[in-house]
């Protein structure tokens, strides 16, 4: 007999990750995406696996936070008011989901999965050799005032609550521990058991390396259209239709581009993000997020990255030199030492207003399978949604309640 044949769309962190445990399992797997494996957003992030952040952006303080963030030209958020006016849905059913109630499922929603997202890691780690660009120096919180803290007291409550382990720290223990850190902040706190990458495109290179070496295939091409028939799902790439028995989507930010092809529309935006990519070694030990400007400094093998903030502006505009601008200020002023900017990036986190990937099967067609939408936390999260998404093609029910991130959700 032979093996059904799986197309998995997008080569990001999730869909190398998905095509890895498909191809494991015995399907035929090939992997499509019109760029080098792992080079999108799942290059450029923060690179945390940070199984402790499952407090979304949604917060019920949103509304009353958003008018000074939006003044204050070093913070977190920046928004394109013209983008957001045209694509107001997004933005409205975002706030909808700001309310106490809807941050509470989110949180536990995310907490549920994020438990899972070590040991799926491990999983592939034990046949994939990656240790040396993993590091276990935990990540590091920075507040910068009494304000800022009591803030975090709150949502660390709601952490604790989903098996997050933290340690607070006073001025001086950071001290201890990062002693090249500028002292101007309040307390900090630490995420007990975090790591981290210093390579993410080697890690996603060689998951990718090991489901080539087993037989998998990968084609580099741009898919331009699905259409589910009654017994095969054709996707047309290279100017010509292909058949495949089952179709997985995990395309990132441009998922939703593909899904409604077929009527299946999707809520989806992305919340760009940034780097600046420093020329420097060793100032730092660990992951430290400064939250007040929304982003980490993060040593890597190619230098000392800074990653993070949130622009809401679409797809299509290029980098914002503002945002960048900002990052490179607020990191020279947490590491004075910081020399020449080698470069800078883009990045597409892909967005749901509820902060809930979606992964399940798709309600027009059981065998086109979703794995999207992961926000902040994607490269977190891509082992565990690989495994679901292998068990969802399998016909087996996963062992994770996931019912919360069905893509009918949005019906
Ligand atoms: C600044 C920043 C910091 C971050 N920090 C962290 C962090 O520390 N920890 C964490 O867990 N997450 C972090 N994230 C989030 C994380 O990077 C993303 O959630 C994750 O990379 C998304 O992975 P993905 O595979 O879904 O998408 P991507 O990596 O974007 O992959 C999608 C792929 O689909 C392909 N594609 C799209 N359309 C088509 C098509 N029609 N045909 C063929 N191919 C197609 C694209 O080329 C792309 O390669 C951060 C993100 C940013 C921007």
């Amino acid at each position: 007999m032979t093996k059904p044949h799986i197309a998995v769309v997008g080569a990001g962190i999730v869909g190398i990750c998905s095509a890895y445990f498909l191809n494991k399992s015995g399907f035929q797997v090939t992997l499509i995406d019109k760029n080098d494996p792992g080079s999108m957003t799942s290059y450029g992030h923060a690179c945390t696996f940070a199984d402790y952040a499952c407090i979304p952006v949604n917060s019920p303080d949103l509304f009353k936070d958003i008018p000074s963030m939006l003044l204050r030209s070093d913070g977190p958020l920046a928004i394109d008011i013209f983008y957001l006016l045209k694509n107001l849905n997004w933005g409205v059913k975002f706030l909808q989901n700001c309310t106490k109630n809807r941050v509470n499922h989110i949180t536990n929603s995310l907490g549920g999965l994020l438990n899972s997202a070590s040991i799926s890691y491990d999983e592939i780690f034990s046949e994939v050799n990656v240790s040396k660009f993993i590091k276990k120096e935990e990540a590091l919180y920075l507040y910068q005032n009494e304000k800022e803290f009591l803030k975090a007291k709150i949502t660390n409550k709601m952490r604790e609550k989903n098996g997050v382990k933290i340690k607070i720290l006073s001025k001086n223990e950071i001290r201890d521990l990062e002693p090249n850190l500028n002292q101007d902040f309040y307390n900090g706190q630490l995420f007990l058991g975090s790591r981290h990458t210093t390579n993410p495109l080697a890690i996603s290179k060689e998951i990718f390396q090991a489901f080539i070496n087993s037989g998998g295939q990968f084609i580099k091409s741009s898919v331009e259209n699905i259409s589910p028939k009654d017994t095969s799902i054709t996707l047309t790439y290279n100017q010509n239709n292909y058949n495949y028995d089952k179709v997985v989507i995990c395309a990132g930010s441009w998922s939703n581009n593909l899904t409604k092809k077929f009527g299946d529309n999707f809520p989806l935006d992305t919340e760009r993000g940034y780097h600046v990519l420093f020329n420097n070694a060793d100032l730092i030990n660990r992951p430290v997020g400064w939250s007040q400007s929304g982003f980490y400094l993060v040593q890597l093998e190619e230098g000392l990255r800074a990653a993070g903030t949130v622009e809401i502006a679409g797809l299509s505009k290029p980098e914002n030199k503002k945002r960048t601008n900002m990052i490179e200020n607020q990191a020279r002023k947490l590491l004075p030492q910081l020399k020449e900017v080698k470069s800078t990036w883009l990045g597409f986190r892909p967005t749901l207003p509820d902060s809930l990937p979606i992964i399940g099967k798709s309600e027009k067609n059981k065998n086109i399978i979703y794995g999207f939408g992961h926000q902040h936390i994607g490269w977190t999260l891509g082992a565990v949604t690989g495994k679901i998404i292998n068990t969802l093609c399998n016909d087996i029910e996963p062992n994770l309640n996931i019912e919360a991130f069905k893509p009918s959700r949005f019906n």
